[in-house]
């Protein structure tokens, strides 16, 4: 754990990416070329082909290249996946009878195993996904194996409550497993959303048929390895490589899937949920977009925050649902901020996502990419003023220079459509009431930061803006502790912490009628008895 090693407490996945270069030493090698064990669905603890025996190419986004070929699961997969995941969800099945306390152990053993195998891990989501190694080693791979083990802690801690009721009964309540959880998760963060859908729907007792992006398939394969060398009975975890109308769909509009969870665009939430309404009404979460505000007050430490404002958009080649994608910034230091970030913009190392110097690699794919300098022409084409960037970057792969646009207006694409690439978009304001009313002129609801030095400032902005997360002086501080979801139509539902268990887990409420106790005791010349009357103090 090079970070705990270098004496790293998260305060910011940018403190831990900041103090890389004095970790870098304990850092293994990536390696450049993993080689690929696992491309087929799995199912009942089986890599298998698909039943239509069709395939389909996962790219590698630094260079265009097809790596592999992958089995694409649709229907008959999800169809075969459920039945296995019901299958270890029966009554009296291994999975069923398993101490809580066991499935706590195995989920830590996941764990145990993803540290074990961290950097052939690492190097896999880096061909897969184009995200930078050292700083995928660091912030997604720490988080992954926080998740699993913060999971696997609350496995036997999952309680329910005596409830004093009115009349005779003694009344209690159970958290149950839902049964069958469907999980569809996007390519951004593969491994990471992986651990977040995982961890809390097996330390609840669920069994679980999961639909990986079809951009990023592989590190989740390799996952599902490493959950069976763990020791979890088969049928518990299904993972179904494939494309979203097909496998997805399946998943979503499955009758015998007892609740979804989904991560990804907003556009998709609207379909899955409908089809999830229409079939079997089964329970739905969802973690959807964001355009979400990062505000700097005239008052911030100027240098951390032209920092932080930049690291909460470009993280991950500006590929996060929470990106700090609207700057707002107060007309006293406009103009510094915006010559200081532009200036940042154009420092940033951008190429091959192995090498350790380079702070941005590519965007995941080709459409991503093209979508993302559609919103470049369009902010130029709706007046914004662009002041770093603008282009595509390197003669192969999908790279795109950091990007920076002053004078961003509220209605224009740029302020209100999700961009998910690196592309900042600043604007200013004058007053706190202004500001407020302006953060809510989207549809979105996710994540909202402000930087100042100002405590009342800070208290105002986090206790009004309508967002699931507000970060004061800081920008994506992820624990597994603390939950995460969004407002308006950044989704419904939380994720991680002690709340992440509820969408996870049926609350049973039993009541149980109380006869007065008798109590026989026999003489032996005769019969005395006695009555015992119970108190509703219970
Ligand atoms: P993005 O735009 O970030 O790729 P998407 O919402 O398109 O996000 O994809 C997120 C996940 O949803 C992926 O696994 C994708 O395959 C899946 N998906 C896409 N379309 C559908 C659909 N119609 N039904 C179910 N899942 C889908």
């Amino acid at each position: 754990m090079a970070l705990l090693r270098c004496g790293l407490r998260a305060r910011g996945l940018l403190s831990a990416l900041r103090n890389n270069a004095a970790c870098m030493s304990s850092i293994p090698q990536p390696i450049t070329n993993p080689e690929i064990k696992y491309n087929k669905v799995f199912v009942n603890n089986e890599f298998i082909d698909s039943q239509s025996g069709k395939t389909f190419p996962t790219v590698n986004p630094s260079t265009g290249e097809v790596i592999c070929q992958v089995a694409e699961g649709d229907k008959k997969d999800v169809d075969v996946a459920v039945k296995a995941a019901q299958e270890a969800f029966r009554l009296g099945s291994p999975w069923r009878r398993m101490d809580a306390a066991g499935r706590g152990y195995l989920l830590n053993r996941l764990a145990d195993l993803i540290e074990r195998d961290r950097a052939y891990i690492t190097s896999l989501e880096t061909l897969d996904n184009g995200k930078p190694y050292h700083v995928a080693y660091n912030a997604d791979l720490r988080l992954v194996i926080q998740c699993y083990r913060y999971y696997a802690g609350w496995a036997d801690k999952i309680e329910g409550k005596t409830v004093p009721v009115a009349g005779d009964f003694f009344a209690y309540t159970r958290r149950e497993p839902v049964g069958v959880c469907g999980q569809i998760i996007p390519w951004n963060f593969p491994l990471l959303m992986q651990a977040w859908k995982l961890g809390p729907a097996l330390a609840c007792g669920n069994t679980v048929v999961m639909k990986v992006a079809e951009q990023t398939p592989l590190t989740a394969l390799y996952i599902a390895h490493l959950a069976r060398e763990a020791g979890f009975p088969p049928g518990v975890i299904n993972i179904i490589p494939g494309y979203g109308p097909t496998a997805g769909g399946a998943i979503a509009s499955h009758m015998d899937v007892d609740k979804l969870a989904f991560t990804g665009s907003t556009e998709v939430g609207h379909i899955v949920a409908q089809a999830a309404a229409q079939s079997n009404l089964k329970r739905v979460t969802l973690e959807l977009g964001g355009k979400s505000p990062n505000i700097v007050m005239a008052d911030a430490n100027m240098e951390q925050a032209v920092e932080m404002s930049h690291f909460a958009l470009y993280f991950n080649q500006g590929q996060c649902c929470c990106a700090g994608s609207r700057t707002f910034v107060e007309e006293k230091v406009y103009d510094e901020f915006v010559e200081r970030s532009a200036a940042r913009a154009k420092k940033r190392t951008v190429g091959d996502p192995f090498n350790a110097s380079n702070e941005q690699g590519p965007q995941v794919d080709k459409e991503q990419a093209d979508k993302i300098m559609s919103y470049i022409e369009s902010g130029k084409d709706q007046g914004a003023k662009l002041v770093a960037g603008g282009n595509r970057a390197g003669e192969k792969g999908f790279y795109i220079e950091p990007t920076v646009f002053a004078d961003v207006k509220d209605e224009m694409k740029i302020a209100q459509e999700e961009i998910f690439g690196p592309v900042q978009s600043i604007m200013k304001f004058k007053s706190m009431d202004e500001l407020i009313e302006r953060c809510h002129k989207t549809i979105y609801g996710l994540a909202a930061a402000v930087h100042t030095n100002d405590l009342e400032k800070a208290l105002h902005v986090a206790n009004t803006v309508r967002a699931g997360t507000v970060w004061v002086n800081c920008f994506d501080v992820f624990d597994a502790g603390m939950p995460f979801g969004g407002y308006k139509m950044s989704g419904t539902g939380r994720e991680l912490g002690e709340y992440g268990l509820e969408a996870y887990s049926e609350v049973k409420s039993v009541s149980c009628h109380i006869s007065d106790i008798k109590i026989s005791i026999k003489l032996l010349d005769g019969k005395l008895e006695l009555w015992i009357f119970l108190d509703k103090l219970q």
